[in-house]
Parts: structure tokens; C-alpha cells; sequence
């Protein structure tokens, strides 16, 4: 069941992942981009993880849209307003709610992806986050949120954008050469995901 507790804890494993992988996300933007996406990460998740632990909140979508107003004004670069955005879309789904289904989860979900479509005018497949949240998706619509799962969809989805060539941000100046790089954004994606699997343990 995804409570409160769970979508605080949620945050805080989210953190505590980003602050583990800082560096090794940072070199990976450092082949295809300007080697600050570990860095940008670890700043916003640690100010987002810090004030839930504090929070009293039990809205969920009041807690998610802190949360989403940290990553914007803390992350910075193309990264930071894209997260935000999930993270604000996936808020107002949740408005009011204490606990969230399944079915509940996923609708967020999938206005969080829809927000990361529209804010960086994207599609899977050109090698970005959307590469891990668009399969993270639909696998969460069309079964159960088993924990383990979803980590290893995420996985192998972050894995799958090694071979990718970006066409957008700036790993799309890369062009050919952003071939046989994983993708900074869909790795941290995956272990944001995999935090997800972690809590919901
Ligand atoms: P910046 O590129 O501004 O330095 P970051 O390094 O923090 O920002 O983030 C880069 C990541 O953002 C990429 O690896 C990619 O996953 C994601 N990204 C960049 N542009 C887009 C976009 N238009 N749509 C979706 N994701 C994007
Ligand atoms: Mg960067
Ligand atoms: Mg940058």
C-alpha cells in the first residue's frame, strides 16, 4: 500500500541513491554532456529528501508538490525543471489522498510522464529519462506494483538507452558519438525507480 510514510521514504531512498551515484552520474554527463547531472541531482534531491523527513504533511500530493517546487528551484539545468514538472503533474493527481491504490499511482504517473513530453517536447526513444519513466509506466498500468519489477524494468530500460543516438538536450550536439553512452537522465531515473521498489518493500 503506498501511504504517506511510504512516499516520504520514497524520497529519502531516492537521496540517499542520488548522493551514492553522484559521481558515476556525473562522469556519465560528462561523455554526452556538460558532467554535472550527479551534482544537479544530489543538491535537489538532498534539500526534497530533508524537508520530507520533517514534514508533519499527510496530503500526499501536498508532500509530492514540495517536493517538485525543491527539484525545480534546487536541480537546475534541462534536468531540474523536467523532474519538477513529474513531480507536480503526479501532485495534482494526488491532492488530498493519504494512501493511493494502484490505479492511483498510475494515474499519476502518467501525468508525470505526460508533463516530461510537453516540458522538454519529447518522445521515448530519443535517448532521455523518458526512455526509463514511458516503460516504467506501462508496466505499472498493466500489473501489479510488484517491488522487484519494477526496479528491473527500469534497468533494463536505463540499459536499452546505451545503444540509443540522443536527439535531444545537449547529448543531441553529440549526434553519433552519443552512441554506446547510457544516458545520465534515464540512470538516474532508474534509481529513482528502484528507490520506489526499495520503499514499497
Ligand atoms: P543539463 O543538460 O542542462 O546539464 P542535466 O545534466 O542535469 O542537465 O540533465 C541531463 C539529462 O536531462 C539528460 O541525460 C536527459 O535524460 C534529460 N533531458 C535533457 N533534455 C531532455 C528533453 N528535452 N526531454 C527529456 N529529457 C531530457
Ligand atoms: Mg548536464
Ligand atoms: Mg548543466
Amino acid at each position: 500500500e503506498l501511504t504517506t510514510n511510504v512516499m516520504k521514504y520514497w524520497l529519502v531512498t531516492a537521496d540517499e541513491k542520488m548522493q551514492t551515484h553522484k559521481e558515476y552520474l556525473s562522469e556519465l554527463d560528462q561523455a554526452i554532456g556538460d558532467g554535472d547531472h550527479g551534482h544537479n541531482m544530489a543538491r535537489g534531491f538532498q534539500v526534497a529528501a530533508e524537508n520530507a523527513k520533517e514534514s508533519t504533511e499527510e496530503d500526499i500530493g501536498a508532500l509530492m508538490k514540495a517536493a517538485a517546487m525543491t527539484l525545480i528551484s534546487k536541480v537546475g539545468g534541462a534536468s531540474g525543471p523536467l523532474y519538477g514538472t513529474a513531480f507536480l503533474k503526479a501532485s495534482d493527481k494526488w491532492k488530498g489522498k493519504t494512501s493511493l491504490s494502484k490505479d492511483e499511482f498510475a494515474e499519476g504517473l502518467e501525468a508525470a510522464v505526460e508533463g516530461i513530453k510537453t516540458r522538454g517536447k519529447a518522445e521515448a526513444g530519443s535517448k532521455t529519462m523518458l526512455d526509463v519513466w514511458t516503460p516504467v509506466l506501462d508496466y505499472v498500468q498493466h500489473h501489479d506494483i510488484a517491488a522487484p519489477d519494477v526496479s528491473a524494468k527500469a534497468k533494463e530500460s536505463m540499459e536499452q538507452t546505451e545503444s540509443m543516438k540522443a536527439e535531444k538536450g545537449r547529448a543531441s550536439y553529440y549526434g553519433e558519438e552519443s552512441i554506446s553512452h547510457i544516458d545520465p537522465g534515464a540512470y538516474s531515473s532508474y534509481l529513482l525507480f528502484e528507490a520506489l521498489a526499495e520503499a514499497l518493500d
